[in-house]
């Protein structure tokens, strides 16, 4: 991995951070810590974007605190209640976990996803909402790298990890 000390997080260019994630009580909800840093490619939605503009203008070597209210994450909580819905409804080939996310067409034909938030015995839950929605995120971040994005990245409108290399589709 290259990176030089005077590149700055912008428009087209590849971030590299790890951070720990925790919610208003302090629980750890995620956390790079032991993994990759998450690579990210600035203005092109690949996170959030109260943490996007936190980073905008900053360096390797950065440490920063935030707090990202609903709006600027997941979104607030909307929408109908969870459904229930049989396990048997699902394709076979689908892990069924909480957590997972599918792509539907709601009843009027909107592309629209749903969440697993429950799964209990035969039956699963399914919410409109993102987990993460309806909640303040604290993120703490240190931006371990930055870079120009390869053209395959513009490309694709994503970072393909740490040196631009992995293949992922
Ligand atoms: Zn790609």
């Amino acid at each position: 991995m290259s990176t030089d000390s005077e590149l700055v997080l912008g428009h087209g260019m590849v971030g590299l951070f790890h951070y720990t994630l925790t919610d208003d009580g302090g629980a750890v909800l995620d956390s790079s810590v032991g993994r990759e840093p998450m690579a990210y490619l600035h203005g092109f939605h690949n996170i959030i974007p109260g943490l996007e503009k936190q980073l905008e203008g900053k360096g390797a070597g950065v440490q920063l605190r935030a707090s990202i209210p609903p709006a600027e994450a997941y979104g607030e909580l909307q929408g109908p209640e969870a459904q229930r819905v049989h396990r048997r409804d699902f394709p076979k080939d689908i892990d069924i976990v909480v957590g997972a996310s599918f792509d539907v067409k709601s009843k009027d034909g909107r592309a629209m996803t749903l969440w697993v938030s429950k799964v209990e015995g035969a039956w699963v839950w399914l919410d409109a909402n993102h987990p993460l929605a309806g909640k303040t995120l604290h993120f703490d971040v240190k931006i371990v790298g930055v870079r120009g994005a390869t053209d395959d990245e513009k490309r694709h409108g994503h970072a393909h990890g740490p040196d631009g290399h992995h293949h992922h589709h």
